[in-house]
């Protein structure tokens, strides 16, 4: 069910050495966030015109729910905790503080560099002022993906945080309990039901109780995705998350049962989930498809990742060697990358494009989703090859701070009228003049 790609031999050689020709063959999900711009459009504007009004047809609409009120009430979110499994809630505060720790160890110091006597800059992390965080909600819900959020969020020091996701038509329209509780667990007060492009639209122009935000960080669906791409420049985003990715780098030492189980795990997410298996070792790529086969028809969500397995996004990618893997892997650029290899270390020191890197036989990404304390919003479809995963820089501006004195503007003024005038700009020669008087210092 899961295709192959073959890149052995001098076929695959010709493919390996240029970068543009594996991008092509890679396995890949159809994700056309311009196409669902034509959809998405109209619900944003719809939104900025008539704000909570349009809110509650659009989420009739797309979500079969009558909203009353688009905020979730803070009592609604604190009874969210109180009913929770105290094993789930365990669970989540253990998520949290591993999260806490390893976000705050990211936190930025100002850094003041003297560029000359009396002439310094200065570096100065300032957070975002408001900030909405979207928590999908369409085919799974993701407690998880709150904490991914908020913690960094809070360790960036913002100090207006607002929550989106999709109302639940068995919850009475309100997002799910587990995300309430989630929110509550954190601290966080300001929720909002609503999903999709219209919980961004609402983050971006305001509507009713919900202020306009900076930044809306947080993954989604194509409409999600979409909105942010439509809306970025109004407002900040992080990347556009889309459906979810793992590649499994690997070679004869891997253990098959867990490389299907990795490779499942992942397409249980969405039916464009991707899930890439890229390995030296033939005898391994067909005992992972004889795992696939018995693990897939014992798990829960069976069509759902028969779906993802069979589309054209997933496959097995054959190489000669783990080196020519590494340029598959780099290609590709997954969200998420196992290396599952002898001396997994030393491989995966060499991967230069990746989300979130699992090193060894004991890192699965499914420990990364929610325990690992690192962050699980990353980027996908390319992307990791220029934009990183959510962290608490997403959440922080630099802003640098010029500190001149007199005389360490004397001591480089010729340089800066010198360029004034080689770029034609006389006006800005002039601003340094008049500090001396309109000459040049001796
Ligand atoms: P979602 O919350 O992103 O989208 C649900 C919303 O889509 C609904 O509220 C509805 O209003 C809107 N919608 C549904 N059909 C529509 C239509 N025809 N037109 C306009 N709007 C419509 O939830 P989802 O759909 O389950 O998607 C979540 C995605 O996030 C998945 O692809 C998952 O893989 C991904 N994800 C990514 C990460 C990451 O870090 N990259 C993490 C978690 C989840």
């Amino acid at each position: 069910m899961i295709s192959r790609i073959d890149l052995r031999g001098s076929a695959g050689r010709a493919v390996l050495d240029s970068p543009a020709a594996l991008r092509d063959v890679m396995p890949r999900a159809e994700f056309d966030v311009e196409a669902a711009l034509e959809k998405v459009r109209p619900i944003c504007d719809d939104v900025r015109h008539r704000g909570v009004e349009a809110l509650i047809e659009i989420t009739e609409r797309f979500d079969g729910v009558r909203l009353t009120d688009i905020r979730v009430p803070a009592d609604t979110i604190a009874k969210a905790l109180g009913d929770l499994d105290p094993k789930v809630r365990a669970a989540l505060e253990e998520t949290i503080r591993r999260a806490r720790i390893v976000h705050r160890d990211q936190r930025r110091t100002d850094v003041t560099t003297t560029v000359a006597p009396g002439g310094t800059v200065t570096e100065r992390w300032v957070p975002v002022e408001r900030v909405g965080l979207y928590v999908p909600g369409g085919l799974a819900v993701y407690p998880s993906s709150v904490v991914m959020n908020v913690v960094p969020a809070q360790e960036a020091g913002v100090r207006s945080l607002a929550v989106a996701s999709p109302p639940q038509k068995e919850f009475g329209g309100l997002p799910h309990p587990t995300i309430l509780a989630a929110c509550a667990l954190l601290g966080v007060d300001e929720v909002y039901s609503v999903g999709g492009a219209q919980a961004i639209a609402m983050f971006a122009y305001g509507a009713g109780p919900c202020a306009p935000v900076n930044l809306v960080t947080g993954p989604g669906n194509i409409y999600v995705a979409s909105a942010k791409r439509l809306l970025k420049g109004r407002i900040g985003i992080d990347s556009e998350a889309g459906p979810t990715e793992i590649a499994v780098l690997a070679d004869a030492t891997a253990d098959p049962v867990h490389v299907a189980a990795d490779l499942i795990s992942q397409a249980e997410h969405d039916t464009l989930a991707a899930s890439v298996l890229v390995t030296d070792s033939a005898e391994l790529a067909d005992a992972v498809e004889a795992e696939l086969k018995a693990q897939v028809a014992a798990t829960k969500h069976t069509a759902r990742v028969t779906e993802a397995l069979s589309g054209r996004q997933s496959g097995i990618v054959l190489v000669d060697s783990v080196d020519d893997g590494l340029k598959v892997v780099d290609a590709y650029a997954a969200e998420h990358l196992e290396i599952q290899t002898a001396d997994a270390s030393a491989v995966a020191a060499r991967v230069r494009n990746a989300g979130a890197i699992f090193v060894g036989a004991f890192a699965p990404v499914s420990l990364g989703d929610y325990c690992a304390g690192s962050n699980h919003v990353l980027p996908t479809g390319g992307c990791a090859c220029h934009s990183s995963g959510l962290s608490v820089q997403s959440f922080l501006r630099g802003i640098h701070v010029i500190d001149y004195s007199r005389d360490a503007l004397a001591e480089v003024a010729h340089h800066v009228v010198t360029l004034a005038e080689a770029e034609d700009l006389p006006g800005h020669g002039a601003a340094i003049k008049a500090r001396f008087e309109w000459g040049l210092p001796e």
